[in-house]
């Protein structure tokens, strides 16, 4: 392939509302399958691609495909066929977001198992772009359900998936049931004898592309994959921060919009680190780059092309958060760390889908790359002592005022009739309240004491959720409500759940910042956070406007929608009054009255 490294989405001829999509989805630069790809579909022409999940083949068919949709037509012009329920739903979501300015734009995905009277309705419709299992396709083909004379593009996604699940001839049935002068596009992985002959027999003259990267890696990179399970991605890199011994570190995400949210979430975290992608001008970037050098930063999220070239010494860790598209992408990151003849040391995260991207990987690069487990709470444990006592020693040398401090500890002990080692020990636990030297089983992973108060009421509501007879009080028992719960600036409140909770390893300030950021409510009017095993209840201004209940219902946090709902043990909400923020005057009867109606609804 040729060197289209400097290419972007612009030089394509892309027509404005995919260009703004793409912008907005936050995607950089076209990757390499993208690159070849995108202009011999633009041209009409038929394409062989051999690439697999993750190198970006999805944006590779579907912006081309895009780009030639009429919109005033209401017969399907596009077909995509996936061997799976989950890919085609994958897929057609694609299709939507690249389309998010494409104004009465349809795309529907057609599957097994999905009620067929909806599917037929979907189908009277307008729908530019179909994607497809086979096996239900041939259903509407043979129903006569589905008119498929106006279409003329054709895309077999994960070719030799649909050998492997026996949707051969399906495919090949569906291939004579579409019009002649359509364009096809074939994407597989591997091409096995059944699939080429699918193409010499059906395309036309196609292009064959395949992303060939001769590539070596330095021998003073260790290399390591954690295959993504049970905590998420954000969780554990952090337990890899905190734990790993680094100078500097590169993270590599694959959207600008990674890039910052990363950053963010890191910051909230206790590390500092800065995001380093193409929107920022070069000045930002230089300044960046600069305090890697420096030292005065010692993490940076960046995306493949703005950290191109980058040459910082001090890098010892290259961690790829989000897999790249190709080879050649993995061996220019890595290639970061292990610079003038140090050491270095690269994790690649990798989905359970992704596992294919690893072994072409260490194909192309003749690598082993080892698995590696996530460190323990006891690897964490360990650390958080070691640096604690660092701390103490270094203090030993270099302490001022000793004799001042030191009277202190004679006094203390005097008082007491404790020793010197007894006060030792109580000065060790207060010091290490703010960070816990044993952080708690199920929190370990958080490098920071959570800011809110985590006590409470609420194991009446775990033992509730037990399915254990729960009392109330007699006051709740009678009706009664207890005396209106203000926070500090004056304004009640009312207690909300949402649904992430302990087992979703959510941290208080990952619900300030949703919350704050999402409803607009700043964040000293966000109140008491009580985390539970699988839920959250959450103290909130009262008389919350509909449509920020609305907002915060969609609001995802840890990848789960929040689906907010008014708290039913929450005994202060005939106090609730549509928050303006300022502080409340009188209590009033209308206002009791609207939250009864609330409450129904
Ligand atoms: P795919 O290989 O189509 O499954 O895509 C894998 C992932 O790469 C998806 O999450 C895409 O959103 C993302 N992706 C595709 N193209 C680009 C691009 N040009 N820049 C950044 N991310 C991309």
């Amino acid at each position: 392939m040729s060197d289209t490294s400097d290419l972007s989405f612009a030089d394509l001829n892309l027509p404005e509302p995919l260009l703004a999509a793409l912008s907005a989805v936050g995607y950089e630069t076209p990757s390499p399958i993208q690159a070849a790809t995108i202009p011999m579909l633009m041209q009409g022409k038929d394409v062989v691609g051999m690439a697999q999940t993750g190198t970006g083949k999805t944006a590779a068919f579907a912006i081309p495909l895009l780009a030639s949709i009429d919109l005033k037509k209401r017969k399907p012009q596009a077909l995509v066929l996936c061997p799976t329920r989950e890919l085609a739903i994958q897929v057609a979501e694609a299709f939507q977001s690249y389309a998010s300015q494409m104004k009465g734009f349809h795309v529907l995905p057609l599957y097994g198992g999905q009620d067929m009277r909806t599917q037929l309705r979907a189908l009277q419709r307008t729908v530019h772009v179909i994607v497809a299992t086979p096996g239900r396709l041939i259903d509407h083909i043979q129903r006569r359900s589905i008119d498929l004379s106006e279409l003329d593009s054709l895309v077999l996604d994960e070719a030799d998936e649909m050998l492997r699940m026996g949707f051969i001839d399906d495919v090949e049935t569906i291939l004579q049931a579409t019009p002649d002068d359509r364009r096809v596009a074939l994407f597989s992985a591997t091409m096995p004898a059944p699939i080429r002959r699918v193409a010499e027999k059906y395309l036309n003259n196609p292009e064959e592309i395949r992303i060939e990267t001769a590539v070596t890696t330095n021998e003073n990179i260790e290399q390591f994959y954690w295959l993504v399970s049970g905590t998420n991605k954000l969780d554990a890199l952090t337990r890899i921060l905190e734990v790993e011994d680094f100078d500097g570190m590169i993270i590599f995400v694959r959207t600008k919009t990674a890039t910052v949210e990363l950053a963010d979430k890191l910051n909230a975290r206790g590390f500092s680190a800065a995001p380093l992608n193409g929107d920022m001008n070069q000045q930002l970037r230089v300044r960046t780059v600069d305090q890697l050098k420096g030292g005065q930063l010692d993490i940076v999220i960046a995306t493949d092309v703005a950290a191109r070239g980058l040459d910082v010494e001090r890098i010892s860790h290259v961690m790829n958060f989000d897999i790249p598209y190709d080879d050649e992408a993995y061996v220019h990151r890595i290639g970061r760390t292990g610079r003038a003849g140090r050491s270095g040391k690269a994790i690649l995260f990798v989905a359970p889908r992704e596992r294919r991207l690893l072994r072409s990987i260490e194909k192309t690069t003749r690598q082993k790359i080892e698995p590696m487990s996530l460190p323990s709470r006891a690897d964490l444990i360990d650390k958080r002592s070691q640096d604690f006592k660092a701390q103490v020693v270094d203090a030993l040398a270099n302490q001022e005022e000793r004799a001042f401090f030191q009277n202190i500890v004679t006094e203390i002990c005097h008082d007491n009739e404790a020793s010197a080692e007894e006060v030792a020990t109580a000065l060790v636990y207060l010091l290490q309240q703010k960070r816990p030297l044993m952080p708690p089983p199920e929190k370990f992973n958080k490098p920071k004491q959570d800011r809110f108060d985590d006590r409470d009421r609420g194991d009446r509501r775990d033992r509730k959720d037990r399915g254990e007879r729960v009392h109330n009080s007699k006051d709740e028992r009678k009706g009664k409500n207890k005396k209106g719960r203000k926070n500090e600036t004056g304004v009640p409140m009312e207690s909300f759940k949402i649904h992430v909770g302990h087992k979703d390893e959510v941290t208080p300030r990952e619900i300030v910042g949703a919350i704050a950021n999402e409803a607009g409510i700043e964040g000293k009017h966000i109140g008491q956070i009580k985390i539970r095993d699988s839920f959250t209840i959450v103290d909130l201004p009262a008389g919350m406007p509909k449509e920020v209940f609305q907002t915060l219902k969609k609001t995802r946090v840890c990848q789960k929608p929040l689906n907010i709902e008014r708290d039913e043990f929450d005994s202060n909400r005939a106090e609730a009054k549509e928050f303006d923020g300022r502080p409340p005057k009188k209590k009033d009867k209308k206002v009791r009255k609207a939250n009864k109606k609330k409450d129904k609804r």
